[in-house]
């Protein structure tokens, strides 16, 4: 009986640990452009709609009070975090007003191999999208032996048919693509991507009590894709990086692209915990709970929506079931 009853009260402490607590919330601008291929902004109305529903959940912890209860194992269920990826600008200009108004926290994963510039993803949207024609065909290279035949594409088609070709790319190849696609494409000289946030700006951003810094890589590539020096390479250079910059230890980071075994594997997590991370977050979703890895934390990626987008998953965090057990898609 005895055994039993220690067997009962061990397997009632390990479903404790394992139950959904809260959750870190993914974003990555507070924008409302033209062009969003990749769905990455909130409108600054329905920004404002997620904080209004946090702060009436008032359960929003910095992302290390959040990952110390959570150790600690004292994270309240429903407690929530909110972190930015990449370091656009817009979340400076048009996040932290909202996050001062309700006195909401947040976290910047900043990519340090563009500070103050556009990212290549935006610099592709603004080429494509803003060109007043598509060729029929088009060379990547000026070497290129057969061109890519365009034919009916639509614009779409032709940003979906290049983004995989220049993400594989290494940064020399894709900055020749750039050149040579530059001269057959007028979209530059129409459209201006969004920038990242300068060094200055973050510097000045850090010093905000609302905010803290985080590591984002140096090229925000695939980190996996990469041999094991290099990864602890982009990680310790952009830790670095940032700690020069704003004068403080960093030792988060967000994976770029976020999904485990696509995005970062195994030895991605040793190379992070060499080069210093203590929390690693990834792009997975799930809720968090006393037992969730330091180094794969998952996340909710926040779409465009109202109240709802944050509301539901809370909802779910609050009570016991775990947000992808029920297929929760945003
Ligand atoms: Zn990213």
């Amino acid at each position: 009986m005895r055994l039993k009853r220690k067997i009962h009260t061990g397997l009632n402490w390990l479903g404790n640990r394992r139950e959904a607590r809260g959750g870190v919330l993914l974003y990555h601008r507070v924008a409302e452009p033209d062009l969003d291929p990749f769905n990455l902004c909130v409108s600054p109305a329905n920004f404002e709609r997620h904080l209004a529903a946090l702060a009436e959940n008032g359960r929003v912890l910095s992302l290390h009070e959040f990952m110390e209860k959570k150790n600690r194992g004292q994270l309240e269920r429903g407690s929530v975090s909110l972190t930015f990826d990449d370091g656009y600008l817009d979340v400076l200009t048009h996040a932290l007003p909202l996050l001062e108004k309700y006195e909401i926290p947040a976290t910047l994963f900043v990519t340090t191999g563009n500070l103050g510039e556009a990212f290549w993803w935006d610099h592709l949207a603004a080429l494509v999208y803003g060109s007043s024609f598509l060729p029929d065909t088009l060379l990547l290279e000026p070497t290129q032996s057969s061109p890519l035949l365009i034919g009916n594409l639509s614009t779409k088609g032709l940003y979906d048919l290049l983004y995989p070709i220049l993400r594989s790319a290494s940064t020399e190849r894709r900055e020749t693509i750039f050149s040579t696609l530059s001269s057959q494409l007028d979209g530059a000289d129409h459209a201006q991507p969004q920038r990242c946030a300068s060094a200055e700006e973050l510097r000045e951003a850090a010093q905000h009590p609302l905010l803290t810094i985080g590591a984002h890589t140096v090229t925000h590539s695939r980190l996996c894709s990469l041999d094991y020096r290099s990864q602890v390479r982009e990680v310790s250079e952009s830790i670095e990086t940032l700690s020069s910059i704003i004068g403080k230890r960093i030792d988060t980071l967000s994976y770029p692209f976020g999904l485990e075994n696509r995005d970062f594997n195994g030895e991605t997590l040793a190379a992070a915990r060499e080069a210093g991370v203590r929390y690693g977050f990834a792009a997975d979703l799930n809720a968090v709970t006393h037992e969730t890895d330091d180094l794969v934390i998952p996340r909710l990626w926040v779409h465009n929506k109202g109240e709802n987008a944050v509301k539901v998953p809370l909802q779910l965090w609050t009570g016991t079931k775990l947000a992808s057990n029920i297929g929760l898609s945003s």
